[in-house]
């Protein structure tokens, strides 16, 4: 009943209150939206790009190019798109939806994603969020790249699986470390759920979290999820860090 009430309590509240901009919370026309003056600050990326990681290119070289990264090392995903580059103005609204309980921006962030993985999504067959240590989760009281997920299977009308993948171990923060230092710190932190191998065997699996750094991370999960039979990872993020000599 007090859950009920408490459930109320904030339609009212919804109806009552102005909705805010996601990333700094000024007044806006539409709820799940951003200010005029941050949605021109958002960097969002799109074509030209590396076909494989994303990485934009400033010159177009063409369909199906792969960027330097990409030719001396291959990914273990298949593609990887992002819908905003992560940078000082970005990092405001990714921020505010992981720590702040922001979760009314996940249908817009969803609807986003849709556009930016379009080409992602036309041939996936499951989503699933990168898991986040139960610790972790405990202090943040949800895993934002699962909330994704599920706002974005909704909306494709694709099954999302929260917990095909599980982590096995927590992975110290990252936030100093090199590529191969990263790669090697989530080296076994991630394993298939045993209860759901057969969910993801040959299937074309979209990965699903909020920022993509090195791509340690997601590398990583693509990784145990190919051994585990899927048939092809892509990997679709809210962010993605764009080094500027990639
Ligand atoms: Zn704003
Ligand atoms: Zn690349």
């Amino acid at each position: 009943m007090r859950r009920r009430l408490a459930g109320l309590g904030r339609v009212m509240l919804d109806a009552v209150l102005p909705p805010l901009c996601l990333a700094c919370g000024a007044v806006v026309a539409e709820p799940g939206s951003l200010c005029p003056e941050c949605w021109e600050k958002v960097a969002f990326l799109g074509a030209p790009q590396c076909q494989s990681c994303g990485h934009p290119f400033d010159v177009d070289p063409g369909e199906g190019m792969l960027c330097g990264h990409c030719l001396a090392d291959a990914p273990p995903w298949r593609r990887a798109r992002a819908v905003f580059r992560y940078d000082d103005s970005s990092k405001a609204l990714v921020l505010r939806f992981k720590h702040a309980d922001r979760l009314e921006g996940a249908p817009a962030f969803a609807r986003w994603m849709a556009r930016a993985g379009a080409d992602l999504l036309a041939g996936a067959e499951l989503v699933a969020p990168v898991p986040l240590h139960p610790f972790r989760l405990l202090a943040r009281r949800y895993n934002q790249a699962a909330v994704l997920a599920v706002a974005l299977g909704r909306q494709a009308g694709l099954p999302v699986e929260p917990r095909l993948l599980l982590r096995r171990r927590h992975t110290p923060a990252q936030g100093h470390l090199g590529r191969e230092e990263r790669r090697r710190n989530v080296r076994g932190a991630f394993a298939v759920n045993p209860k759901l191998r057969d969910a993801a065997a040959g299937k074309a699996v979209l990965l699903i979290d909020d920022v993509l750094t090195t791509g340690a991370t997601v590398g990583e999960c693509a990784r145990v999820l190919r051994a585990a039979g899927a048939a092809a990872v892509d990997v679709l993020t809210l962010g993605r860090v764009v080094h500027p000599h990639a």
